[in-house]
């Protein structure tokens, strides 16, 4: 029963990636919309993000597009920092600046299953 869930929900999501206008990216549920939508789509200009004024409050309103999930963890993950010396990047290709070396130090997670909440799990590095 909860596989099939899962499994509904992977397949729409899947359906959806394929059928999205890369240009406005709404997405669409079959080929053949998609394909309606961009010859309309195509006659106008590129979508014009708006952001919300600043200090406005967003939030979620239409609670009836949420949808239950079965299982959630919640983790997260601590590390010391330290830094690092590297060779001079060329600027002329694409490169990362490493500079710091994350030592993990401690991680915690908390599963929660069909709103049963498991104890917490707590590790801690000892020097
Ligand atoms: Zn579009």
């Amino acid at each position: 029963m909860i596989c099939q869930g899962f499994c509904q929900v992977k397949l729409q999501n899947i359906i959806i990636k394929k059928c999205s206008c890369l240009r406005c990216l709404n997405s669409f549920t079959n080929k053949k919309a998609l394909v309606r939508h961009q010859k309309y789509c195509n006659k106008h200009d590129f979508v014009k993000i708006k952001m919300p004024e600043k200090g406005s409050i967003l939030a979620f309103k239409n609670h009836k597009h949420s949808m239950r999930v079965p299982i959630a963890v919640h983790a997260d993950f601590e590390s010391f920092t330290k830094p690092i010396q590297s060779c001079q990047s060329n600027p002329e290709q694409s490169y990362t600046n490493a500079y710091q070396k994350h030592e993990p130090s401690s991680f915690s997670y908390k599963i929660v299953c069909n709103g049963k909440k498991m104890k917490p799990v707590l590790y801690t590095k000892q020097n």
